[in-house]
């Protein structure tokens, strides 16, 4: 059996080797000491008793307190946490006897998140992560799931649990959810928690009458709303503005900031300086003046506003039933203080146009005078931002500083492997010195970064954002909140004392939104709909959301679900519907997949094989970086490029790439495409494909694979183009008089990316899969079409 080798240094490795248990335990025994030094060992007795009378618990914790790794294995041994067989109906009314419970499952807002944490849970428990074998701890994400036998926690991601509850409403296989980082508030998590709501506030008929328990965890987020949403119906929140329940640390340490303890640090940039020739931070002076993070402080703080805290009775079980009561509303709040260290606050003065420039000087200024150890943390808007920095840094280590100590520049986003986020929890080694970490805010509050006594902070974040003049989503850098801000500068000092340097102006931090908007406020509702309607909610419009979007994004998103074919006259979901929200996919995606078997010719084995490269974490193509690599790259992909389009290309890319079968990795090496996204594409294709041939779209499995090097003939890509064109008919463009595009809906002026293979290129008409807006509106992953085809698609 293939089994997974855990070596000293927390890498797996995966051999045909059996597992090693005894190395396993002795790895567990190993990691036991840090565990019990995590903040949230402290409160493992008061979790444990809160939720053996409780089905709610709402946990606060500073990021790094160990909620997610240590909660999971506080709760899977206690009483409630046991298989039980018991008598429930089915839907014809006859008794059926079922298992319900005996599993703990803990979602996750990243697919990465999901694997590391599974990982690392099971190495502290001994246990192995292997399919087939028998372990304690598993995972499932899109596309790839690995539960071994008689797991008793699992990590998903939350979109899987919503997938899950298709088949299985009512959670059977679960004693408890744990909802994690849920301050993230990602469209899926919002959904999740309203059918959460409907189990645990319902008549428990379906699991036999065995409450679910429910623990929402989170880092930042104010959980008043959070324990109103769940209360039992009729009942007040226990919250008060002003009491400790629900109040969290970055709502103290706004509060202080309210109350003018702030002390800024000035930063000059380097023309001010003569010390050194990357020019220099000023000196501040005393730092403990410029402390706005002061722990002592802090804790007085939180004592003083805590309402009359009971004394803690001594000892371990059992705590008297008084301390741990009923809460009246049915939902218990625990706090768990973290770590926090003074952070010293930066701000720059003259913030050059591109933030870039800004963090690259800063950062070297850094490594250059401050003291060792201490590693750098640097937070950018996004995956290409993070990608120029570091080659920009990794230029300058290898030929300016050769003679300065060394630096590790390692990039932290949610594309990466999870091998590559386990790095950052290493300490830096020979022969480096520090390490400079590049992240995208996955590191404010999901993954914590080891050794980190500085914070860069860019103060942009990329964020989808629903734009209804153009009736689509975009991805767009938008400033963060102050919420973030705060969190961000915050990872300066979870070990020692820190600095923030935020290389933007105290007058743009004022100027900072409170609090982030939810996902689902600012996105495309479509998806949430169609999750809705999927689970049976009839009225989408009053089904029980934390916020709920507004009535007009709503009845538009069944208008476009209807305009699909996914909803009848009367909002019901048709065959396709159920389909489309059956596909591990975006509904668009869904959509493309069944109308391949619609039309006159089936073009399903390319659809799945253009799907496939569109679904990865990460881009294919590696993105040149001048006009020069432009050209190389041309040339380098001659053999896939297809002068129609990204779609045609990507289809060509995956056929080739399929075909090869001596050294794919050098074929991907060769034509600057990426190996980590191609091997995620097959994967991906191979469960499309077993998927489409479970609903008999597919007549073989596997089908016979076409003959590669053949380019694509005409008519069927014609077929291929229409298919895309029935979920993606708005977003089309056609070509004006002077040269530009205007988009078909909404009449807007829009470019093409120099990613696409159409760049630069005048067609008639385009069809763009992906809108982003950086210094103008630009379309992505564009196909060329004819103008008539769209009139058609668009008055179907
Ligand atoms: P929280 O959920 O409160 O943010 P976690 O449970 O994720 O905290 O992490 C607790 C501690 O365990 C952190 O200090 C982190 O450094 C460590 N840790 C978590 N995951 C890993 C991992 N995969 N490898 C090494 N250390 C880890």
């Amino acid at each position: 059996a293939r089994s997974q080798k855990l070596t000293s240094n927390g890498k797996h490795n995966t051999t045909q080797e059996r597992p090693n248990l005894q190395h396993l335990r002795k790895v567990a025994t190993q990691l036991e000491k840090s565990r019990k030094d995590l903040p949230i060992w402290a409160k493992k007795i008061d979790i444990r008793w809160a939720l053996r009378h409780n089905d709610v618990l709402l946990l606060n914790g500073e990021t790094g307190s160990g909620k997610s790794t240590q909660v999971p294995q506080f709760l899977c041994t206690e009483p409630w946490c046991k298989k039980q067989i018991v008598k429930v109906e089915d839907r014809n009314g006859n008794e059926e006897t079922i298992p319900i419970g005996g599993m703990i499952v803990i979602t996750q807002p990243r697919r990465v998140a999901a694997i590391t944490l599974a990982h690392r849970v099971a190495r502290e428990m001994g246990s192995p992560l292997i399919k087939g074998a028998s372990g304690e701890v598993g995972y499932s994400v899109r596309f790839d799931t690995v539960v071994p036998l008689g797991a008793k926690i699992k990590f998903v991601t939350e979109g899987m649990l919503l997938q899950e509850m298709l088949h299985d409403p009512n959670l059977r296989k679960y004693s408890a959810v744990i909802v994690d980082e849920i301050h993230e508030r990602s469209v899926d998590v919002d959904l999740l928690a309203g059918f959460l709501r409907q189990i645990i506030h319902g008549d428990k008929k379906g699991r036999g009458g065995i409450p679910l328990k429910l623990i929402v965890m989170s880092a930042t987020l104010d959980l008043g709303g959070i324990e109103a949403f769940f209360a039992k119906p009729g009942t007040q929140p226990t919250y008060q503005p002003g009491n400790n329940h629900g109040k969290v640390l970055a709502a103290h340490l706004l509060e202080l900031e309210v109350e003018g303890a702030v002390e800024s640090g000035q930063w000059r940039p380097s023309s001010d300086e003569s010390s050194s020739s990357w020019g220099g931070i000023s000196n501040s002076g005393d730092e403990g003046n410029h402390s706005i993070y002061s722990m002592p402080r802090h804790e007085e703080k939180k004592c003083a506003s805590e309402s009359q805290p009971k004394p803690l009775p001594k000892g371990d079980f059992p705590r008297s039933e008084a301390y741990y009561g009923v809460s009246e509303n049915g939902v218990a709040v625990e706090y768990v203080r973290g770590r926090q260290h003074e952070v010293n606050i930066f701000y720059e003065v003259n913030p050059a146009p591109d933030y870039l420039h800004n963090a690259l000087q800063t950062i070297l200024q850094l490594h250059v005078k401050e003291p060792l150890p201490g590693d750098i943390l640097a937070f950018l808007s996004g995956q290409e931002e993070i990608e120029t920095l570091q080659t920009q840094l990794e230029g300058y280590a290898e030929n300016i500083v050769k003679t300065l100590p060394r630096m590790k520049v390692m990039p932290l986003h949610g594309s990466l492997p999870a091998q590559a986020q386990q790095d950052v929890f290493e300490r830096v080694k020979e022969p480096f010195t520090r390490k400079i970490v590049l992240a995208t805010n996955i590191a404010e509050t999901s993954v914590t970064v080891s050794g980190v006594r500085f914070v860069v902070d860019c103060g942009k974040a990329k964020v989808k954002q629903y734009r209804p003049r153009l009736g689509m989503e975009s991805l767009l850098a938008k400033p963060i909140s102050r919420v973030s801000a705060i969190q961000r500068a915050g990872r300066a000092g979870r070990e020692a004392k820190g600095k923030c340097f935020r290389i933007y102006t105290e007058q743009d931090y004022l100027q900072l939104e409170q609090d982030d908007l939810p996902e689902i406020l600012r996105s495309d509702v479509i998806e949430a709909v169609l999750k809705m309607k999927a689970r049976g909610v009839i009225d989408v419009l009053s089904f029980p959301l934390m916020d709920s979007p507004n009535i007009v994004a709503m009845e538009k998103a069944l208008l476009q679900l209807h305009m699909m074919g996914a909803l009848d006259d009367s909002g019901n979901l048709t065959t396709a519907g159920i389909k489309m929200a059956s596909y591990p996919l975006p509904a668009a995606l869904g959509r493309v997949l069944i109308a391949a078997t619609e039309l006159d010719s089936d073009v399903l084995l390319e659809v799945i094989d253009i799907i496939s490269c569109l679904t990865t974490d990460s881009e294919i193509f590696l993105q040149p970086k001048s006009e020069e690599e432009r050209d190389d790259t041309e040339i380098a992909r001659h053999d896939i490029l297809d002068r129609r389009g990204d779609i045609l290309t990507l289809l060509n890319t995956m056929r080739r790439y399929a075909a090869e079968n001596a050294d794919r990795t050098g074929w991907c090496r060769q034509h600057l495409v990426s190996v980590r996204a191609m091997k995620m594409a097959l994967a991906i294709r191979k469960q499309l494909r077993q998927l489409c041939f479970q609903q008999k779209l597919l007549k073989f499995s596997p089908p016979p694979d076409p003959v590669a090097v053949e380019s694509i003939a005409p008519e069927r890509a014609e077929y291929i183009l229409k298919a895309f064109l029935k979920a993606f008919s708005t977003r089309t463009a056609l070509l004006a008089p002077d040269g530009t595009y205007m988009t078909t809906i909404g009449r807007n002026t829009i470019a093409i990316h120099p990613s696409s293979v159409l760049y630069g290129k005048r067609v008639e008409a385009i069809i763009f899969l992906d809108h982003v807006f950086t210094t103008k509106s630009y379309a992505r992953k564009v196909s060329v079409v004819q103008a008539d085809w769209i009139t058609r698609a668009l008055e179907y």
